[in-house]
């Protein structure tokens, strides 16, 4: 069953729309000015909604004007999504040009209160996207999960014969939150294609068994609310990439998830887009959309004890990253093409003809000769000091006929 589509300002999420990619500012809100260079910076990067922590008065407050200014600056087709904790009834209900400027809140339902007051806040947040009639999602994050309900579940599991382990317990839990907040969410007038659902884990295995428990259950109760799927605290660079890209592809395979995000955490010599250019390069390498041309390169090995190749493919991804912006506009499609920078004989011809345009370089005990294949077949063989630019020109002039 197809998940609901849900619109969030000028983008859909469900409903078989593509995936889309999402990503969450680092600076404070308030700071109006470097919040929307950011903003601004990943938008460019890719990502096609944006979040921003509203935490204080300050926070709310700035809101509106962090909107307009991405509006003015041609950016007013990326929804500005507003993630609340804690206060989010509060700041909701009291800055009504914050409510009214985000496209989309974000409600954590394990901090919205406890005892009596949870549904009360929980509800006056739904009152307000109602009244704007803003979509929600509803987002269960494990280090912050329902106590009450954890510790009710908790209760009930130890009463069983054969009681379930703690971790299957939380599992349950988590998934118990994301449906009983959007069955009240309903009750208090919310249609159901405003909500979209998310059961944030850290460890993969969890993380994956959370989603697909939630994705079952909803299509049992035939109610499939779209979902937005994110490894949780998945820590930085590699480790940060790969656990969730294992995590996410899972899920994605099996035709879970409508919009992703990989959260990283910051390093200091990276930028924050790192986390939008995970996310295009996990959809593109799966196939499931694509985004810019992409570079098979193998390697190496002690077949080719040059640095040639390596060089030689670097220089590849710079050209594609120098001109994607241009020939996004100029060439449609040019997003889907191949290209192969192979070190020697040994798998360079045959990859350089799986890919559109190829080449393969001489390994230590070859000719130095480079075989350039397009479409295929053997096209040109090029040698010398200007392999690097000849290949480029090539490549160059194989996009333009192609996709002009
Ligand atoms: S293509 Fe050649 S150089 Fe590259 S990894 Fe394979 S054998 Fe080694």
């Amino acid at each position: 069953m197809k998940t609901i589509a849900v619109q969030v300002g000028k983008i859909v999420i469900g409903g078989g729309s593509a995936i889309a990619i999402q990503s969450m500012i680092n600076t404070p809100t308030r700071d109006v000015k470097r919040t929307v260079q950011q903003a601004e910076e990943l938008i460019e990067a890719g990502s096609e909604l944006v979040r921003i922590t509203v935490n204080t008065p300050e926070a709310a407050q700035a809101v509106p004007y962090i909107k307009e200014q991405l509006v003015l600056d041609g950016y007013e087709d990326v929804p500005l999504i507003g993630d609340f904790h804690y206060n989010g009834h509060l700041l909701l209900t009291r800055y009504k040009g914050c409510a009214e400027y985000l496209d989309k809140y974000r409600i954590n339902p394990g901090n919205v209160g406890f005892g009596d007051k949870h549904n009360y806040n929980f509800g006056l947040m739904v009152d307000v996207a109602n009244q704007f009639k803003k979509p929600i999602r509803i987002g269960v994050n494990w280090g912050s999960l329902d106590q009450d309900l954890f510790t009710k579940m908790m209760d009930e599991n130890g009463k069983r014969k054969q009681p379930k382990g703690d971790r299957d317990v939380v599992i349950d839990a988590m998934v118990e939150s994301a449906i009983r907040s959007a069955q009240l969410a309903e009750k208090l007038g919310m249609p159901s294609n405003r909500i979209i659902l998310s059961v944030k884990m850290s460890e993969v295995q969890d993380m994956v068994k959370a989603y697909q428990l939630l994705h079952k259950k909803l299509q049992q109760m035939r109610k499939p609310y779209p979902l937005h799927l994110g490894l949780t605290e998945a820590g930085a660079g590699m480790r940060g990439a790969i656990s969730s890209s294992a995590a996410l592809a899972i899920l994605l395979q099996q035709g879970i998830g409508d919009t992703i995000r990989i959260s990283l955490t910051p390093t200091p010599d990276r930028p924050r887009t790192d986390e939008v250019e995970a996310c295009k390069l996990l959809l593109q390498t799966m196939g499931i959309r694509s985004f810019k041309p992409l570079v098979t390169s193998c390697p190496g090995c002690g077949r080719t004890s040059n640095e040639f190749y390596q060089k030689l493919a670097q220089e590849v991804n710079r050209h594609i990253e120098k001109k994607m912006k241009n020939w996004k506009e100029q060439y449609p499609g040019v997003e889907k093409l191949i290209i192969s920078v192979m070190g020697c004989v040994v798998n360079g011809p045959g990859e350089s003809k799986h890919a559109d345009i190829g080449i393969s370089l001489p390994g230590d005990m070859e000719k130095p000769v480079a075989h350039v294949y397009k479409d295929q077949t053997l096209f040109k063989t090029l040698q010398g000091k200007r392999i690097t630019e000849e290949f480029i020109v090539l490549l160059d002039d194989y996009i333009c006929k192609r996709f002009s």
